[in-house]
């Protein structure tokens, strides 16, 4: 598996350099121009590491990085910021790390350096082959059984055919219409409300063994997405 990296940043021409350098290493990279795209992707699936630069067109990186530092899920709490500063502007990079950035970079900066940086950032955030050997949800197939960091759960027929459901289309959401076709089949007569109950008791259950992890995501309106952060599968 390879790191996949988000870099927010609205200048063509710094991204496209920081994305060339990335993807020179084997880093998958996501590139976004606006905050409200950085929010939606991270609450998405959140990715090995984000790279902010500080001014953009709809906000800023600092509050944003300031923000995750303060959000419910651990898993924004604990991604690893690398925080792009202007020139000689001594305060972004004390503000930097006072919002909770793990590192800063002064514009211009050399790619280089930048890609010797992250890849310290994502050793440190316990990043590595191994680490992703294990992986945090796994269900066979044949839908026999699922595991939670090597784990098995104890799961009721429905509960695993829709953490399956969930599960192979990770990262991506499932409306409760989706689900119910998928997991209760098309002429039952389980409705939006019956998704809703058995989420919340498979979710008691992945908290009971797991409580640091909360991989099910609710997009409020839209449907339920099952979030794997490579770099907590190991911890
Ligand atoms: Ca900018």
């Amino acid at each position: 598996m390879t790191p996949r990296i988000l870099l927010l940043e609205d200048d063509p021409a710094i991204a496209g350099t920081v994305a060339f350098a990335f993807e020179r290493e084997g880093w998958r990279v996501e590139q976004v121009l606006l905050v409200r795209e950085a929010e939606r992707s991270v609450r998405t699936a959140p990715p090995a590491l984000a790279v902010l630069d500080v001014g953009l067109p709809d906000g800023n990186g600092l509050s944003l990085c300031r923000q995750w530092r303060a959000d419910g899920d651990v898993r924004l709490r604990t991604l690893p910021v690398l925080m792009l500063t202007a020139q000689g502007e001594e305060i972004d990079r004390v503000l930097g790390l006072e919002a909770g950035a793990d590192d800063y970079l002064a514009k211009p900066f050399s790619p280089r350096e930048l890609v010797a940086r992250v890849r310290a950032l994502l050793r440190r955030s316990a990043w590595s082959p191994s680490a992703a050997d294990v992986p945090l949800i796994d269900v066979d197939e044949a839908g026999q059984r699922a595991l939670l960091a090597g784990q098995p759960l104890d799961l009721t027929r429905l509960e695993l055919r829709l953490l399956q459901a969930l599960w192979r289309a990770a990262g991506r959401i499932k409306s409760r219409e989706a689900l119910l076709a998928e997991v209760w089949g098309p002429d039952c007569e389980a409705n939006d409300r019956t998704v809703d109950t058995h989420v919340k008791t498979l979710r008691a259950k992945l908290r009971e063994q797991r409580p640091d992890l909360d991989p099910i995501v609710t997009h409020r309106g839209l449907g339920y997405a099952l979030v794997l952060p490579p770099a907590t599968a190991s911890r």
